[in-house]
């Protein structure tokens, strides 16, 4: 029976999994290096996104994580009381519009596979998504408005879940960094080393994001987690004028891409705070996080042709972080067949925001045997579309 579970990293993935399983009655650790949510929790625009995932066992993730949203943001702000900052949860929705005429078609087809799968996609004409954003660039040729898609500020919601699990019993340290696990004389994980001693549990979990691979080989596992690096540009405040989390149909194809070349598409959506974010890009660079004047140029440049009245847009600052990607673009939850005792929540890629309290639900099934909220079986280490990387990533 697991009683007793050591977390590594306090990004978002970390934090939910801490909280469900500390509500569940399970004594919780979590170990940080840093400060709580510095990782890539703290480097993304914390959209909670349906309409970018295809037909899939991701896309059904994402529609039961966008379900949780709302009781969540709810019950957090009971517990934690008005002094705690809100999450900035609004359900506002997306709208994806296609900017040529041989992309229109791709774009209502796709959302007819979503509806198919039960996502509330609705094809637009081009003068219903001017109502929707009237600011928006009218030569498009077709758009899609997806109600559900909605957007939280990922910080707070990381601090949130870790004050909750807090209340609930859990233990979080920063500063302390996890450089391998115990275990027993049959090989089993019973916790884990770190700069400031053992500590010992009946399971541990990686949710070190972008640096599961490297947790993880401290173990004597290997994890195909990589860094796919995204900036975004930040715009000084001003009067709202985009509504909806608003991007070009291509930006789909950026996702699903396992290029290691660079990738932009235009995303842009404003925060409650006035400023527009413009996203955003996808590269394979390693943990390079030096500032990249082309990339920032071609993000710019997208954007501005969905809104042109950007062009008069004052950028405040840029931000970037390296998404946890995996191989076959679907996070690994579960245990790790190769190591009794080991979890992983990690792999989110530019999704996991969105995806952490559905992880945190599949995991607490997952350790306590209690019914699994979806069937957890396309996330686990051993299936076949991650046969290949795992092979190699061990070699
Ligand atoms: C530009 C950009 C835009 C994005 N936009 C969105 C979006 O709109 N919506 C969305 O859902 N997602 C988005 N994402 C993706 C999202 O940010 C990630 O999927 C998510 O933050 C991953 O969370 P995590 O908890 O797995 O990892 P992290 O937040 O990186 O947390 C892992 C933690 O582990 C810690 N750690 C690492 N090694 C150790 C160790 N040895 N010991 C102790 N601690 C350790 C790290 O310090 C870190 O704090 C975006 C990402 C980027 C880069």
């Amino acid at each position: 029976m697991i009683a007793d579970v050591v977390i590594v990293g306090a990004g978002i993935v970390g934090a939910a999994c801490a909280r469900a399983l500390a509500v569940a009655g399970v004594r919780v650790t979590v170990l940080e290096r840093g400060a709580a949510a510095s990782g890539t929790s703290a480097k993304g625009e914390g959209n909670l996104l349906v309409s970018d995932k295809g037909p899939g066992a991701e896309l059904d993730l994402a529609v039961y994580a966008s379900s949780l949203w709302p009781g969540l943001v709810a019950r957090l702000a009971d517990e934690l009381g008005a002094g705690f900052p809100f999450l900035e949860y609004e359900r506002k929705g997306g709208l994806v519009v296609a900017t040529t005429d041989a992309g229109a078609q791709p774009l209502l087809d796709f959302a007819a596979s979503q509806r198919a799968a039960g996502v509330d996609a609705r094809p637009v004409s081009v003068d219903d998504a001017l109502a929707l954003e009237p600011w928006l660039n009218p030569a498009i040729t077709a758009a899609v408005h997806y109600p559900e898609d909605a957007q939280v500020q990922p910080v707070v919601a990381t601090e949130a879940l870790l004050a909750s699990a807090r209340r609930h019993g859990a233990v979080v340290r920063t500063g302390v960094e996890v450089t391998g696990a115990t275990r027993d004389a049959d090989g089993r994980v019973t916790g884990v080393a770190t700069t400031d001693g053992d500590v010992a549990g009946d399971a541990v979990l990686i949710a070190a994001g972008p640096w599961s691979g490297e947790v993880s080989a401290t173990m004597g596992v290997r994890l195909p987690v990589k860094p796919r690096r995204g900036m975004v540009l930040v715009t000084t405040r001003m009067p709202h004028r985009v509504f909806h989390k608003v991007y070009d149909g291509d930006y789909f194809g950026a996702t699903q891409s396992s290029d290691a070349a660079l990738q932009t598409s235009s995303v842009v959506e404003s925060t409650a705070a006035g400023t527009v974010l413009l996203g955003s890009s996808r590269e394979q660079v390693g943990f390079d996080d030096r500032l990249r004047i082309d990339v920032i140029r071609e993000v710019a440049g997208k954007a501005l042709r969905l809104f042109p009245f950007l062009a008069e847009a004052s950028i405040m600052r840029t931000y970037g972080g390296f998404r946890p990607y995996m191989p076959d673009h679907l996070p690994v939850i579960g245990e790790d067949h190769r190591a009794p005792g080991l979890w992983h929540a990690s792999g989110h890629e530019g999704a996991g925001i969105g995806l952490s309290l559905a992880t945190a639900e599949l995991l607490v099934a997952g350790m306590l045997g209690t019914p699994a909220p979806l069937d957890p079986t396309p996330f686990e280490l051993d299936r076949a579309s991650l046969e290949p990387h795992l092979a190699e990533a061990s070699r």
